[in-house]
């Protein structure tokens, strides 16, 4: 039921999907000349290597020692067969998950923080700003800035800084600062876009500081891969040739790329992307260049999008509400290689609540929706009577969102 790699089976090289793309990504453009950005644009915020990566062709880059020694704290994760749900919904499918709930800080987030801590201090950074939702985020750049040694300032939307206190003291547990976004508005409840803003004019105006983003840059989802490239290899354990399909929540793109982008060159093999119905951006958004933030502080990226200025309803799943995504993921579902499905939340819940009563774990809100449309394709394969197997990522666990499955239980939950 659990394929496990040893230490030295952790990938060495990250999988780049740029040469593998049914079209070429549009460049991000600079907001005032709409000219593509250059590498000088982007130094303010982010170490060169970063900006190499951001912009690269190579099909594979190395990953240096001194991360793979932090990955391997965690990493390979687990992959498991998850039988008793197969068994609970009567499927003949086979469902395998990817387990990145095992990391220190519960998700897939500490792939990129690592790299992105690592890649700022070998060039002399010694401060980090950046954004976080719920708290996932900032608690992987926390982490990731304590074993670097880089100090480390958070930017929280504030109804997560008021509501949801855990994540910020395990942020400051791993030695960060967090404050409420928007900084300058105390009454906002606040989104990501706020607090991108924060974290980008507090990283612009200081010598010493860069800023990171955990999600939706090209960079990041390379960082992501090692999910999708160990799970290939683990699923050749199983004895499986390659899965039909394959499924993980969207927030921004980086989840899912990691898991999905490696199977791009496989033709049949179906990818989707699951976000919530109240901030529907693949299926719902239009394609186009927009901002990466509310204020407009950032490059315009080419991508679906809301609109920088959508505040998504405050559902659970923090990481989902944001009104934009990865220009990668977003390419590839405007060519037509990648599927897009929304759920509402209670859909949602339904699905995390029998995952948790069969298989054990408590799920995160957002690997939640992924967990949704694996049911939903388990049970579409029992009504075709077809054999299928589907892989999808458990992109964290859901042990600092308790307040979500209290509301669900107590029929507080709304829409
Ligand atoms: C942040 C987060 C997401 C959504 O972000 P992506 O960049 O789309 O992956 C999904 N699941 C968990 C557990 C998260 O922390």
């Amino acid at each position: 039921m659990r394929w496990n790699l040893s230490p030295d089976d952790l990938p060495t090289a990250w999988f780049n999907v740029a040469p593998h793309l049914p079209a070429p990504l549009q460049p991000p453009l600079h907001p005032g000349t709409r000219e593509p950005v250059g590498p000088d644009d982007l130094a303010p915020l982010f170490p060169m290597a970063l900006i190499a990566q951001e912009m690269a062709t190579e099909p594979t880059i190395d990953i240096p020692g001194p991360v793979l020694d932090i990955l391997r704290l965690w990493r390979p994760t687990p992959l498991v067969r998850a039988t008793r749900l197969e068994e609970a919904l009567g499927t003949p499918a086979r469902i395998y998950y990817k387990d990145e709930s095992v990391s220190p800080a519960g998700s897939h987030k500490p792939n990129t923080a690592v790299p992105q801590a690592y890649y700022n201090k070998a060039e002399g950074t010694t401060r980090l700003t950046t954004e976080t939702g719920a708290g996932q985020w900032g608690s992987a750049l926390a982490f990731a800035s304590t074993v670097f040694d880089l100090e480390c300032m958070v930017y929280m939307v504030r109804a997560s800084f008021e509501q949801k206190p855990y994540r910020r003291v395990l942020m400051e547990t791993w030695g960060a600062q967090v404050t409420a976004s928007p900084v300058d508005d105390p009454g906002h409840p606040g989104s990501l876009g706020t607090a991108i803003s924060d974290a980008v004019r507090d990283a612009a105006g200081r010598d010493d500081s860069h800023y990171s983003l955990g999600s939706v840059l090209n960079h990041v989802l390379l960082h992501q891969t090692v999910i999708g490239l160990e799970a290939k290899e683990q699923l050749r354990l199983a004895g499986e040739h390659l899965p039909d399909v394959v499924i993980g929540s969207c927030g921004g793109g980086s989840n899912l790329g990691g898991i999905s982008l490696p199977f791009v060159p496989d033709e049949g093999v179906r990818l989707v992307a699951v976000e919530p119905a109240s901030c529907p951006t693949l299926t719902a958004g239009s394609f186009d260049y927009d901002f990466g933030d509310t204020a407009g502080l950032t490059p315009l990226l080419p991508m679906y999008t809301l609109g920088h200025e959508f505040v998504p309803p405050p559902i659970h799943a923090g990481g989902l509400r944001y009104h934009g995504d990865s220009p990668i993921i977003s390419s590839l579902v405007k060519e037509g290689r990648m599927e897009a499905v929304a759920y509402p939340q209670s859909k949602v819940f339904e699905a995390a609540i029998q995952f948790a009563r069969s298989q054990g774990s408590v799920p995160a809100p957002e690997t939640s929706h992924a967990i949704r449309a694996v049911i939903d394709e388990a049970l579409a394969a029992k009504e075709e009577g077809a054999d299928r197997v589907i892989l999808f990522n458990y992109s964290g666990h859901g042990l600092l969102d308790l307040s979500a499955y209290d509301d669900f239980l107590h029929g507080r939950l709304t829409d």
